[in-house]
């Protein structure tokens, strides 16, 4: 099945340029954020959007071999872009190839979009293909490169209505993908074998990276992962994954299945290699010794507060030095929760990893200019990258606070149904924002970051709206801003910035907070669905703002600085 796998030629020509480990020529020429290109193209247009940024970690805390380790890590990451091009679209590795050989000012630029999407299609743009017609890109199949382009959804599926048993798992399973034998009926072939060239290198660089590190649990998922690699079976690496502990921390293998648009079966290759952040961890753990008394104090009737919170799922706050296939395309991921695989979940929890440099990158490339369009001069200096990610710890902790079922025990998510995901998003963000206050009273986090954190949180929004408001994150979002905006608490200049109204933020950020955790303590379907009806829209004094925002970038980027510098040790 090594058919299925780039050929060892295009593999090349992508190591070298599609990891941005080594920044092509039209990434240093790519027009920087908000400046319209001086060739004025669509397609350098579509670019600007993403603002490069350099990311980088300090690695010089790493004793001993760690960072020889780090390096093999890296190389088993890189290759993950190959494998997951291949798994986007059979057509992917050859025209990577066209595209390289091109040395025109389009042609790079054409290559460098291609790289930001790994494929031709433009993630942001409703996956249209981006390459003119002589180059005969198909439309961006749904069942990506995971089924066989010849089959329909419907054969599939009626195909996997006759499996039962081990061949049914293996057929839905995560790590097969479906091709048809030498007769032409399918077959599920396990990852192991379709991409086993690919999958055999990665597994040695995580072998050499686990004969170098003194970190115990460390070594252990690496060797794990590279057997799994190998035999297919990732559950023990998946459970050594949630009992990493070391400075070290990398995610790298099948994950996500969201390239799987006719099932969400299949997963994705990606990697994060990434360093904890021991001050964040810190943080952290300090705000999780909290969490009973904020709870206690809630804003809400009595009856409705927890006595004894349960256990907290781990959260881990990373750096990120390289990123890789499923995990560096489009907009870059800002955080996640893995692994996606029931038996561990069941068994082990998931683990929420937040990688704090793009969060920080996001925040200087598109948050700092936002503000400077939609905040009056004034209120921009509160702007604070760290009131910004306290607020994000914070919100992921105030998911665990709350009423979670209702008193005869149904959950809350349940009972709320489609409304649970913006109300249970905007009861995270407006309680975070509350619990910071109590403990900024406290003097347990610097009373400076409770005076920036609403004008932070006010520029936020409209960053966050900007990407709509059709899913949970962007309705919960707008259901906050315009509900502050009621309530005083947000004013709108005579110049049509906005601000903060310090007279008010305090009490209409508890009275959010209660209407809200009363509507999930009480089930109130009618109450959550009449007051996101309401407030999930964009008024036209925010729209006047978002209009004025069109060339302020949407997202970063990233130039892997620090992992350049490690391969090149
Ligand atoms: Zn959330």
């Amino acid at each position: 099945m090594s058919a299925h796998t780039p050929s060892r030629a295009v593999l090349t020509v992508l190591l070298f340029t599609s990891t941005g480990l080594l920044t092509p020529a039209c990434t240093a020429e790519a027009p920087g954020p908000g400046t319209p290109a001086a060739t004025g193209s669509t397609l350098d247009k579509k670019i600007a959007r993403f603002a490069p940024v350099d990311l980088t970690v300090d690695i010089s805390g790493l004793p001993g071999n760690e960072p020889g380790a780090l390096a093999h890590i890296l190389r088993a990451a890189r290759l993950m872009d190959g494998l997951f091009l291949d798994q986007v679209w059979a057509g992917n590795a050859s025209l990577l190839a066209q595209l390289a050989a091109d040395d025109s000012i389009e042609g790079r630029a054409r290559l460098h979009y291609f790289l930001i999407n790994k494929g031709p299609w433009s993630r942001l743009d409703k996956n249209e293909s981006f390459l003119g017609p002589e180059f005969g890109v198909p439309h961006k199949p749904e069942q990506a490169n995971y089924y066989p382009a010849d089959a329909t959804k419907a054969q599939v599926e009626a195909w996997m209505s006759t499996l039962t048993g081990g061949d049914k798992a293996s057929a839905n399973g995560f790590f097969t993908v479906i091709r048809r034998d030498a007769g032409g009926r399918l077959i599920a072939v396990p990852y192991n074998v379709a991409y086993q060239n690919v999958l055999a290198e990665a597994a040695g660089h995580l072998r050499a990276a686990a004969s170098m590190t003194a970190q115990p649990t460390l070594k252990k998922f690496l060797e794990l992962r590279a057997d799994a690699f190998q035999s297919n079976d990732y559950y023990a690496s998946d459970i050594a994954w949630m009992e990493l502990d070391a400075t070290i921390e990398p995610t790298i293998g099948p994950y996500e299945t969201y390239e799987d648009e006719w099932f969400g079966f299949k997963a994705a290759f990606e990697a994060f290699v990434t360093l904890r952040d021991d001050a964040e961890t810190k943080k952290l753990g300090m705000f999780s010794a909290e969490l009973q008394t904020l709870e206690n104090a809630l804003p809400i009737d009595a009856k409705y507060r927890n006595a004894r919170l349960g256990a907290l799922a781990p959260i881990r706050v990373v750096n990120v030095i390289f990123a890789a296939g499923d995990g560096n395309r489009g907009v870059q991921t800002a955080a996640f929760n893995l692994p996606n695989d029931d038996r561990v979940v069941k068994e082990k929890g998931s683990k929420r990893v937040m990688l704090k440099n793009v969060q920080e990158a996001k925040f200087q490339k598109a948050l700092v200019p936002i503000s400077g369009i939609a905040l009056a001069a004034a209120d921009r200096a509160n702007l604070s990258f760290e009131a910004f990610f306290t607020h994000i710890l914070m919100h992921e902790l105030m998911h665990g606070l709350g009423p979670q079922q209702l008193t005869d025990g149904t959950a809350v998510r349940h009972a709320l149904k489609n409304t649970y995901g913006a109300i249970e998003e905007a009861k995270a963000d407006i309680s975070g924002l509350w619990a910071l206050q109590q403990l900024a009273d406290r003097a347990v986090v610097s009373p400076q970051i409770a005076r920036s954190m609403y004008t932070t949180f006010l520029a936020s929004a409209f960053r966050s709206i900007r990407f709509g408001i059709t899913e949970a994150h962007g309705k919960g979002i707008a259901l906050q801003l315009n509900y502050l905006l009621d309530k005083g608490a947000f004013v709108v200049n005579a110049d049509g910035t906005f601000a903060v109204n310090d007279a008010k933020i305090k009490d209409a950020v508890a009275g959010l907070t209660r209407d809200l955790m009363t509507i999930q303590a009480t089930g109130d379907y009618a109450a959550a669905e009449a007051l996101l009806k309401q407030m999930v829209v964009i008024r036209p004094e925010v729209q006047r703002v978002l209009d004025k925002l069109l060339d302020v970038p949407v997202d970063i980027e990233p130039r892997f600085v620090t992992a350049k510098t490690l391969l090149n040790r």
